[in-house]
């Protein structure tokens, strides 16, 4: 299968996602913003669409995208408006959402994507446009009816549309791994595909390789993570291929994903496909974004996954590997930044966040947010281990969890207090090489008779019997010296 895929046929996918903004309040009404409140709680008649009510702006949302598009380096529209997409169904009360149909606020962007595999493709943003979302019809909690909560409707939504620039659920994957990092970092969405507060659709055609024109697209609907929307597409393309292999026609139509079989499976065809009848929201003034209030957004924009990533590659040097870790989230990145102010020595301080930082906060199932230290004692713990004042291994081992249980207590101080430090004397150390080299007469021998490898077989012995009293430059000399002799 996959062996004709890369002989015979390309595919081609665009990709629609709807991420829901975090604001306080919905996008047209005061109605609180908020998931998993009692069903039906917050829900005025302005949500309701009742007669005499009027729609406001939120202006919040209007900020928020504009950051979108900043960071996906489109156009940002200076005059909008709104209009509305008419159609019935149960957890849409107004009978229509306002939307933005002819004039988006955000065109022509772009983004670069890596996959897994290292291919690099940089993916066309079509558009960003604001719109607000429906309510929720429920099916699976009453065995006879279907619920609707309207909590969620008028939730203010961001939606990206790409060009059908992607050739592969890896790219999808990675695609959607960046705009999830992205509008996390920005603040403007939690990106939760799971509560479905960051959600996709995808558009999928085959074409065999060399053709120009593209193949008849379905669309793939309902896949609550990246990794599903991985499954859908690998799934679709595969389906599509064989079809067109069996002589059988692809027709334009919205397909369901079902997570347990991995399939996807008819939802409606184009011929069923509704009208919207879209026409300018009359309720709504225009709207004008001036190239100042633009620039005021460009100040305030946070650092942003891509600029982290190439500070920590090439400003601090560490490893590509390293600094991904390092941005995966924003958090996560922060405390980095913190850390690094307070400290010269970046290596150490990537190593202890990826390592002992990371494996702790996964211990415990903790997110960096309630680490109990502060970066400036992680920083005097990195410095303690720089002056030689205690090994890395006795500072991993011994020193970072008891600073974990004390956390109010200085690095230095409890290294002294549970006699950590490496204070041992030149005669104390020379007391322990001696009693190493006597315990050890044949290694001895061999070493001098060249096996200069073994020093390592005599430190190792050393920090035993010294319990890392020693600190090894100064023993690693020593020791080296008294064997020589
Ligand atoms: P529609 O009119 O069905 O809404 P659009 O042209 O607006 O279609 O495109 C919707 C999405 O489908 C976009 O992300 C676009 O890139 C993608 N798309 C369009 N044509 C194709 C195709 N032939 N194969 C795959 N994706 C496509
Ligand atoms: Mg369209």
């Amino acid at each position: 299968m996959t062996a004709v895929m890369n002989d015979k046929y390309e595919a081609v996918i665009g990709l629609e996602v709807h991420a829901q903004m975090l604001t306080k309040t919905k996008a047209y009404s005061n109605d609180i913003n908020e998931y998993g409140a009692r069903p039906n709680t917050n829900v005025s008649a302005i949500t309701l669409g009742h007669p005499g009510t009027l729609p406001k702006m939120n202006k919040k949302t209007i900020e928020y995208a504009i950051k979108l598009g900043l960071a996906l380096n489109c156009k940002i529209a200076d005059h909008q408006y709104f209009a509305r997409k008419n159609y019935f169904y149960p957890d849409l009360p107004k009978g229509y959402q306002i939307t933005q149909d002819t004039t988006p606020i955000c065109t022509e962007g772009f983004i670069d994507v890596v996959t897994k595999e290292g291919k690099e493709s940089r993916i066309g943003i079509t558009r960003i446009h604001m719109e607000e979302d429906a309510g929720k019809s429920i099916h699976d909690v009453d065995i006879h009816d279907t619920l609707v909560d309207l909590n969620r409707a008028g939730t203010p939504l961001l939606e990206i549309v790409t060009e059908p620039d992607l050739r592969s659920a890896d790219e999808a994957y990675a695609y959607l791994t960046e705009i999830r990092q992205l509008v996390r970092y920005l603040d403007i969405c939690d990106g939760n595909m799971e509560e479905g507060s960051l959600r996709c659709d995808a558009n999928i055609s085959v074409r065999l390789k060399g053709v120009a024109e593209f193949g008849v697209k379905v669309e793939v609907k309902n896949m609550n993570s990246i990794r599903n929307v991985h499954r859908a597409i690998s799934h679709e393309i595969e389906r599509q291929i064989e079809a067109i292999e069996k002589g059988e026609t692809i027709y334009q139509e919205t397909r369901n994903f079902d997570a347990v079989s991995g399939t996807t499976s008819a939802m409606r065809t184009k011929e069923a496909a509704n009208d919207y009848r879209y026409f300018p929201e009359p309720d709504l003034q225009p709207l004008f974004v001036s190239q100042e209030q633009v620039n005021v957004i460009q100040a305030e924009m946070p650092k942003l996954p891509k600029e982290l990533l190439h500070k920590y590659t090439s400003t601090l040097g560490l490893s590509e590997y390293d600094a991904r870790i390092l941005i995966s989230s924003k958090p996560f990145a922060h405390y980095f930044e913190q850390l690094i102010e307070a400290t010269d020595n970046y290596k150490a301080a990537a190593n202890w966040m990826i390592g002992e930082v990371r494996s702790y906060l996964n211990n415990q199932g903790k997110q960096i947010e309630v680490f109990p230290l502060a970066p400036k004692e992680m920083a005097a713990l990195i410095a303690l281990i720089e002056e030689g004042k205690i090994s890395t291994s006795m500072a991993a081992q011994k020193l970072f969890p008891l600073m974990l249980e004390n956390p109010a207590i200085s690095p230095l101080e409890l290294a002294e207090k549970n006699n950590l430090i490496q204070d041992a004397g030149e005669d104390e150390i020379t007391g322990w090489i001696e009693s190493v080299m006597s315990a050890n007469p044949t290694e001895v021998e061999r070493y001098r008779n060249g096996e200069k490898q073994l020093v390592g077989f005599f430190m190792g012995q050393l920090m035993k019997v010294s319990k890392g009293k020693a600190d090894p430059k100064s023993a690693n000399k020593l020791m080296r010296e008294k064997l020589e002799a």
